[in-house]
């Protein structure tokens, strides 16, 4: 039992073999825990509930299928996927989430993000981000054709590969100021989050309180997950 968490697969056609660890994944060790917590960019890149790529329907079934033996499964949007809907939500059979959201986790009032918000120092990154949040630009976005989507979504890929390259690697992070104040104004005691791919856990002082930030890792060759219960948060890789 316990809460399970993981953030960051960025699965897609092009990269099968996470697709299967995830299946995997969802067909036995998730069966075990009490909630899991999908915390974003579970897809690379999300083009609309309307234009769900075949490769993503048997992620929507194991999905389904874990409900339905009893986990509740929580989903809350990355900046990859940040177009996916209430209709992927019940299709999929997830409760979708709102970034932040607080939460108790093993005892502890707990933050919950995908991340990308605490990257204060990336201006460009929070104009667009701030934009492409507003039902308007969604509005907008979704009338397009989904050939039309799809190019957006590639430039879209490519000039941040572009512009990350030009960015040092203290503006790509948190922000700590930015994480403090989240944690002030929601009286969290931990914040757990993803988006980085640098994960870690670190302590950090709150109001002289001393408290904790638990970084996600992103998967690559191998799956990750972090498990919280009895008041441990334990990271885990796996294959
Ligand atoms: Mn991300």
């Amino acid at each position: 039992m316990g809460d399970y968490f993981i953030a960051d697969l960025h699965l897609g056609p092009q990269r099968p073999h996470l697709t299967d660890i995830f299946l995997g994944f969802l067909n036995n060790r998730a069966r075990h825990a009490g909630r899991l917590f999908i915390l974003g960019d579970l897809f690379e890149y999300w083009l609309g509930d309307d234009a769900i790529h075949p490769h993503y329907q048997p992620v929507i079934d194991a999905l389904n299928k874990l409900g339905s033996h009893g986990v509740t499964i929580f989903f809350m949007r990355g900046n990859r996927d940040f177009l996916l809907g209430e209709q992927f939500a019940r299709l999929a059979g997830v409760t979708l989430l709102d970034d932040p959201c607080v939460v108790n986790v093993a005892g502890e009032t707990t933050l919950l993000s995908h991340g990308d918000i605490f990257c204060s120092d990336d201006i460009g990154y929070q104009q667009f981000r701030e934009l492409s949040r507003t039902p308007q630009w969604q509005t907008e976005f979704l009338a397009k054709s989904i050939e039309e989507r799809k190019i957006f979504a590639e430039q879209a890929r490519s000039a941040s590969r572009d512009a990350t390259r030009n960015k040092s690697d203290s503006i790509m992070d948190v922000n700590l100021q930015t994480v403090v104040k989240s944690m002030q104004t929601h009286h969290a005691s931990r914040l757990i989050h993803g988006h980085t791919h640098r994960p870690g856990q670190h302590t950090l002082k709150v109001d002289n309180r001393s408290c904790q930030r638990i970084v996600l890792a992103d998967w690559r060759e191998n799956g990750h997950l972090l498990i919280c219960n009895d008041h441990h948060c334990t990271p885990e890789a796996f294959k």
